[in-house]
């Protein structure tokens, strides 16, 4: 399996040279060149830049360390963009009906959070309402905080406690978990009664996707990298700025 995954991910060996031999070398008057720490060895080595499409490896295990700059965070803004979509359909239209004896009734998922506290089973309500509505929201919330700014060019002021946040939320949302005790369920009522399928429990399914759309391409280092780019070129505008305002008037 890791011979596998080593085969399908390592294309490219770039690194050439590990932090015990080029650390030594440097001087002030060399660029600094960035490290990288193999997450599987925690050997050092050095980054360097890789063509398109290509993965760059550890010397020592061969686990892959980071690709190619690519288009990761765009991807990652347009699949949190449609989830948020999602969410909005599916927590405001009916999961699904119930037709019983001709008579007809449906709710939405906040229906059901609310008969549950009716029913004076709190717990199960509050879990309900933290699993499929509050921390998807919150996670969404929290990604387009940090991918919408570095696209427009900026940095968000609490990037670092919103990239700490971010997977806590993830944890925490478990909206596949509520679908498959929805389906369940409805399955069972299936011989009780008429089961119609609403437009919300169409959206939670499209709605697991994009979540782990969103989850699979986002590139942590690629994200930093940007967030550095952006610091440095407003920095530097802010730099000109102040050269300009020093400079005497003629
Ligand atoms: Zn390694």
């Amino acid at each position: 399996m890791l011979a596998a995954r080593r085969m399908d991910n390592c294309r490219t060996r770039s690194l050439q040279r590990d932090a015990q031999t080029s650390i030594p070398k440097r001087n002030n008057a060399m660029p600094e060149a960035p490290l990288i720490a193999c997450p599987e060895c925690d050997l050092l080595q050095v980054e360097t830049p890789l063509p398109p499409r290509r993965t760059a490896c550890c010397r020592r295990c061969g686990v892959a360390l980071y690709r190619s700059s690519s288009d990761s965070l765009d991807r990652a803004l347009a699949f949190a963009l449609a989830a948020v979509v999602l969410l909005v359909i599916a927590n405001s239209l009916p999961i699904a009906g119930l037709e019983v004896t001709g008579q007809h009734t449906e709710t939405t998922l906040w229906g059901a959070v609310q008969a549950l506290y009716d029913q004076d089973r709190v717990a199960v309500a509050g879990l309900v309402f933290a699993t499929t509505l509050f921390a998807p929201a919150v996670e969404l919330a929290l990604m387009l905080y940090m991918l919408v700014p570095l696209r427009l060019g900026r940095v968000p002021r609490h990037l670092s406690l919103a990239f700490r946040l971010a997977p806590l939320a993830h944890e925490w949302g478990l909206v596949d978990v509520f679908m498959l005790g929805v389906v369940v369920s409805l399955i069972k009522l299936g011989n009780l009664a008429t089961v119609v399928p609403g437009i919300a429990l169409w959206s939670f399914g499209v709605l697991i996707l994009l979540l782990t759309a969103v989850g699979a391409s986002f590139d942590a280092r690629e994200f930093w990298l940007r967030a550095a780019a952006n610091r440095a070129a407003l920095d530097r505008a802010a730099g000109g700025t102040r050269e300009r305002a020093l400079e005497p008037a003629t």
